[in-house]
């Protein structure tokens, strides 16, 4: 692919023409796609006469809008790599983003501007804040659209040149500017393209963030690369998301767990016609087979498939074709996409190479693989091996079929007395129990300096009665003794990132609640 990330997406954006390209999901307001390729043009003249230059960083810092799109593609074709920034991020948080990119420039929206004016106080070196919107003092997206300046004619090179920043989910540590370029982007999409198949008549619900990579991809690249419509939410919120399938008949989810969860246990689910929808892709942790099960038998839908990637394999490299959920064993992430290789490795020996059923570190080569970690070297090496293989820090193991099965991260295995217990499995086992709404476990150092699991529950608002060692009994009856939940805490709710990922790391300093 051999194409710049905008004209991958947009290739035939004027073909689509009228057809809706993007509906915000609670007002109803339209962009067709003769509109959003103009007004990408014009924005990006716009930005150009406003000095951004190739090589330029843009933050685009936004919750997901009709507009989002609109200020990337122009961002790309005015020749800027995008970082995409949490718009929820705090002034601190984004000011941190602003100076390890190196950025620019700001593109925000007005409710988010004085955030946007702290972060760059703090950071330096931005030149200049445009908003989406409109705010006075501020350059407007809205009033490039009426920029006669020339359209840039960048020249992009797709094998070089970063087309987006993401930061990592900093899950497992502090976000990493994550380098990808045009033609890593443009070449993933098409090697999902054929396993997800979509087009005009298709209606996607944007509902996780196009900030992080797997928005991105499954919710913006791709969809509108065919010529489907993207119903955009700013947020998740359940009523919300249940009234936007019903009234805007989303025919497919990309969602993330904890989206299955609600849809599966949540007594509001049943007061929403959600006929529409034909599918449901699950990626970005890990989802249990039997609340999947439940989310698509309580749905009436083939089951829900799932998908795997991470930001530094722009994003994917594992899916369920939507052609095979019915036949897909349950609980698999999917099968390696073209053009892709995989290996898994022994955890102690990464020399050795495992086979069918034997779980290991999952290692990646493609092209898919990203240019690197920005300014930070070192990382890129601990990631990418000398012969180009990107360590993943996932532990998997694939069928006889090459079905994947993610266990779990290496990272947050628990070492009981030289056994490993995956948290995602026990999570998964406590999500069974009616009582329980939520759970998180981590790893926890006992008296005799043992690591042993220790849950955070949730109570389902029905079982308010529910105790400690109800939850320890529950698991024990159900797994191996080296398994056993030997601690649990009640919360009112489990972290999350905006992506869908438990936050262990704020267990293990748990705030204090009222
Ligand atoms: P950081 O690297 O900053 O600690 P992160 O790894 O959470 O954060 P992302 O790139 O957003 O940042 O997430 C990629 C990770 O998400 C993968 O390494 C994997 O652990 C997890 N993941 C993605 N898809 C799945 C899936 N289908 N099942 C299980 N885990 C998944
Ligand atoms: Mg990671």
């Amino acid at each position: 692919v051999e194409l710049p990330i905008h004209e991958a997406v947009l290739g035939r954006a004027a073909e689509f023409g009228d057809a809706p390209a993007l509906i915000d999901g609670t007002d109803g307001t339209t962009l067709s796609y003769e509109q959003l390729d103009r007004f990408h043009r014009r924005v990006a003249a716009g930005l150009a006469e406003a000095g951004v230059r190739k090589g330029d960083v843009l933050a685009l810092h936004s919750p997901n809008t009709v507009a989002f799109p609109t200020a990337f593609y122009a961002a790309t074709r005015a020749g800027a790599a995008v970082t995409t920034v949490h718009p929820l991020a705090t002034p601190e948080e984004f000011a941190k983003q602003l100076e390890d990119s190196a950025a620019r420039w700001i593109v925000t929206v007005s409710p988010l501007l004085e955030s946007a004016r702290r972060a760059a106080e703090l950071a330096g070196g931005v030149r200049e804040i445009f908003v989406c919107d409109s705010a006075p003092g501020h350059r407007s997206l809205i009033d490039m659209l009426g920029s006669t300046a020339p359209e840039p004619q960048v020249a992009i090179d797709p094998a070089e040149d970063v087309a987006a920043l993401p930061y990592s989910s900093g899950t497992t540590g502090i976000p990493k500017g994550v380098m990808l370029t045009h033609r890593q982007i443009a070449t993933n999409l098409a090697q999902l393209e054929p396993a997800i198949p979509a087009g005009p008549g298709d209606r996607i619900l944007a509902v996780l963030p196009f900030f992080h990579i797997y928005g991105l991809t499954a919710l913006m690249n791709a969809p509108l690369r065919v010529g489907a419509t993207v119903v955009v939410l700013p947020r998740f919120d359940l009523e919300t998301f249940l009234a936007a399938i019903q009234n805007h008949r989303i025919t497919g989810l990309y969602v993330a767990p904890p989206i299955v969860l609600a849809l599966a246990k949540h007594p509001l689910v049943a007061e929403y016609d959600l006929s529409s929808l034909e599918h449901i892709v699950s990626a970005a942790a890990p989802l249990d087979a039997k609340l999947a099960a439940a989310c698509s038998q309580r749905l009436g839908l083939p089951p829900v498939g799932q998908a795997y990637g991470m930001t530094e394999l722009s994003p994917g490299t594992h899916v369920v074709p939507l052609g095979a959920m019915a036949e897909a064993p349950p609980g698999t992430v999917g099968k390696l996409i073209a053009g892709t290789e995989m290996r898994i490795v022994s955890l102690d020996d990464p020399d050795k190479d495992l086979g069918v059923g034997e779980s290991g570190e999952i290692l990646i080569r493609g092209p898919q693989v990203m240019k690197g970690y920005l300014g930070r070297p070192d990382a890129t090496a601990a990631m990418i091996d000398a012969d180009g293989w990107l360590h993943t820090g996932d532990v998997g193991h694939v069928d006889s079929d090459g079905w994947l099965f993610v266990v779990d991260r290496v990272k947050e295995l628990i070492k009981y007395k030289g056994f490993q217990v995956a948290p995602a499995e026990l999570e998964a086992l406590l999500l069974t129990h009616p009582g329980i709404a939520d759970a998180a476990v981590i790893g926890h150092y006992n008296d005799e300096g043992n690591e042993v699991p220790h849950a955070f529950v949730v109570r389902q608002p029905s079982a308010p009665e529910l105790t400690e060692g109800d939850v320890m009994m529950y698991v024990a009856e159900r797994v191996a003794p080296y398994k056993r939940v030997r601690r649990v805490t009640f919360i009112d709710g489990v972290p999350r990132a905006a992506s869908g990922k438990i936050l262990r790391r704020e267990l293990r300093t748990p705030k204090e609640s009222a």
